[in-house]
């Protein structure tokens, strides 16, 4: 079958991925993006990594306290065991808690004729590729990045400055931890 033919069935999937460093405002378009679907009445069906609890268990929230009801996974082929196959919309946060299996799921459900929505972190706190977020910026159709303000200069900041001693890839924080730098700003660790 063509995909041409799909489209025309209105079944055509595909990506979208909304990236940029802490305090940029992923949460946020995500949300935004899937209450208009919502409130079109479209199926959406939205997930996040178990391992981010930091405020709610079962929403996303952003830093600035919107939030949509989620469902937790563990792995990201849990997402493709939840899904419902009338679903129309998947939104997923915090990409780069997940392992490189999202790359593959994202796909197949694009390929199911699914809108999916990924918002993530795109370099993690050295400045660094935040797999597997950068795999799934190669195979989506639309990206958005998303730049928060450095808090040192005002700059646009692309950067997650982490504030405490911790060398581990996978921290979760928020202002605690965490402040948006620009580059020129940004002190990547020493170590
Ligand atoms: P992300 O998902 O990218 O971490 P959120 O969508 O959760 O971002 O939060 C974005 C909100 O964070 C902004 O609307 C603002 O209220 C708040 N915020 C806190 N620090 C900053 C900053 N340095 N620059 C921009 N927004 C900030
Ligand atoms: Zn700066």
């Amino acid at each position: 079958m063509t995909e041409q033919f799909q489209y025309q069935r209105g079944n055509l999937g595909w990506i979208e991925v909304v990236c940029g460093s802490m305090f940029s405002g992923k949460s946020e378009e995500l949300i935004r993006r899937l209450r208009r679907a919502q409130i079109a009445r479209q199926r959406v069906q939205i997930f996040k990594p178990r391992l981010d609890n930091r405020y709610s268990e079962d929403h996303i929230v952003s830093h600035s306290d919107m939030k949509l009801k989620s469902q937790l996974v563990a792995t990201a082929n849990e997402i493709l065991e939840l899904v419902d196959g009338r679903t129309q919309v998947i939104g997923i946060d915090e990409g780069q808690f997940f392992d490189m299996q999202l790359v593959a799921v994202c796909n197949k459900l694009a390929d199911m004729g699914k809108r999916v929505i990924v918002a993530g972190l795109d370099q993690d706190y050295r400045g660094r590729p935040f797999d597997p977020m950068p795999q799934l910026l190669a195979i989506s159709e639309y990206i958005t990045k998303t730049l928060a303000i450095c808090v040192i200069c005002g700059a646009p900041a692309n950067r997650t400055h982490r504030l405490v001693d911790n060398t581990d890839r996978m921290l979760v924080g928020a202002s605690d931890m965490y402040e948006a730098r620009c580059r020129l700003c940004f002190e990547p660790p020493q170590d």
